[in-house]
């Protein structure tokens, strides 16, 4: 065998190797598409070797000058510094109302006194709320993905959400028990990882974090906030993968709502923990939030706001809930490193503007916002009408979004890739298209939930 055959056997065993990792990973994620399109990866490069071991040798020494021209331009291209200036994404320069956010005002019931106060405040908001309240409604007969018998276990969710909910705060030991700033940080970090966190930050709290005003939850509507903590920790559970593909039928809002449960139990666990040790502390958890949960989590250092307005942490996407807890107990703040590759991937990545059913998504550059953010920002009215409409919180965007795949080695070689290298998350947007469809269709979801 000729050194020239050997190089052919190295190239394309280690293409070959690739394609068939690519592709058993796929089938099992259950993303067919993927796994066909490896599949011939695997077929192709297989066929292409033993074609070039039995051709004449010009032929042979043609293909490995072109092989050898191809790999070297694609690793220039692929490592070749690109100076890029992206300005990190601003927060709000003033504090939101939480009366204005969409489930504050979808809880509001017509003809009360919050109500009528609002729309006298708001009546810009009169006209598309009225619409959504024509609908059927979250988990509601009549809504086109409504089955009587899966919505049993989000309403069961949201149940004891709710219930947990009530358990935010409570009394204070009288004794402090005092200890060092790392001890406690490593503490509070390690024991909400020990109940299921993946991943713990903590951030000094800014007043852009807090909401102005209560909308929803314990408390008075209305009612200025005012919480008087230092630091924020905030943390990230994860959404399992197969049950979220099935977005936006209902396997996704029973991933979401039992997530919201495992957040809400580990922030109500912490935050009495914290109590117990003598300072104060308050878990802020599904519909009884005072911070902006996705904003605490950013300066947390767990990752950046996305284009779809979702915290996109590194190795889970946008696939994670959040909860935070806010105290008084020395900690040590974790710094906020912007990741200018985000927003550069989400700048090429349009996939969820156009998956989204209700058109939502803004496309095109981050835009200066009236409360001085720099960011994009999602039309929550057609998100939520959409919502009661089909009866589930959709997620089809975080779905499709190529940062939500599993936590495995060859997506993470890929993540890797994409941080690092400008000309590779262009090639990664583009490979993603091909591998999963520019538009994917949600495959079937597990059979238990079919
Ligand atoms: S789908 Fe694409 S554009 Fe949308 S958030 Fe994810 S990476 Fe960004
Ligand atoms: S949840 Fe659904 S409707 Fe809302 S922005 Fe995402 S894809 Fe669009």
């Amino acid at each position: 065998m000729t050194l020239l055959e050997i190089s052919f056997i190295i190239i394309f065993g280690i293409l070959v190797l690739g394609f068939a990792a690519f592709s058993l990973t796929s089938r099992h994620e259950n993303q067919q598409r993927a796994f066909l399109l490896a599949g011939l990866g695997v077929l192709a490069s297989l066929a292409l070797c033993i074609v070039l071991i039995f051709s004449p040798t010009a032929v042979q020494v043609g293909a490995a000058l072109a092989l050898g021209v191809v790999l070297f331009g694609l690793l220039i291209w692929f490592f070749w510094p690109v100076q890029q200036h992206i300005p990190e994404s601003l927060p709000p320069n003033q504090q939101v109302d939480e009366r204005t956010v969409m489930f504050a005002r979808a809880r509001m019931e017509p003809g009360s006194h919050e109500f009528n106060a609002y729309y006298q405040a708001h009546p810009e908001h009169l006209a598309p709320d009225n619409s959504f309240r024509q609908n059927p409604g979250l988990l509601s007969e009549g809504a086109s993905f409504y089955d009587p018998f899966l919505s049993s276990s989000p309403d069961a969710s949201f149940f004891l959400t709710e219930v947990l909910s009530r358990a935010v705060d409570g009394s204070v030991a009288p004794i402090r028990t005092e200890r060092a700033q790392e001890k406690n940080s490593a503490y509070v970090k390690g024991l909400a990882r020990y109940h299921g966190a993946v991943d713990v930050g903590i951030c000094e709290l800014q007043p852009h974090h807090l909401y102005s005003h209560v909308g929803r939850g314990e408390g008075v509507w209305g009612a200025p906030i005012d919480l008087g903590h230092k630091f924020g920790i905030a943390f990230t559970v994860e959404m399992a993968h197969e049950m979220i593909q099935a977005a936006p039928r209902m396997p996704a809002v029973m991933e979401s709502a039992r997530q919201y449960v495992e957040a809400g139990k580990i922030a109500v666990i912490l935050a009495a923990a914290i109590r117990n040790l003598g300072y104060p502390a308050r878990a802020h958890i599904d519909g009884n939030y005072r911070v902006i949960a996705p904003l605490v989590a950013r300066d947390a250092g767990l990752g950046e706001i996305g284009r779809m307005g979702l915290l996109m942490t590194p190795r889970l996407g946008p696939r994670v809930r959040l909860a935070v807890v806010t105290t008084d107990l020395p900690l040590l703040v974790d710094e906020h490193t912007s990741d200018p590759s985000v927003i550069d991937f989400c700048e090429h990545c349009q996939k969820c503007v156009t998956t989204c059913p209700s058109h939502a998504i803004p496309e095109g550059t981050r835009a200066q916002q009236p409360d001085g953010s720099l960011r994009w920002r999602i039309n929550a009215e057609q998100c939520y009408t959409y919502w009661t409409r089909i009866g589930t919180d959709c997620g089809r965007c975080m779905a499709v979004c190529p940062y939500a795949h599993p936590d495995s080695p060859l997506h993470n070689l890929i993540r890797s890739g994409v941080v690092h290298s400008a000309n590779f998350r262009k090639a990664a947007v583009k490979m993603d298209d091909v591998f999963y469809g520019k538009k994917p269709n949600p495959p079937s979801p597990p059979e238990w939930v079919d």
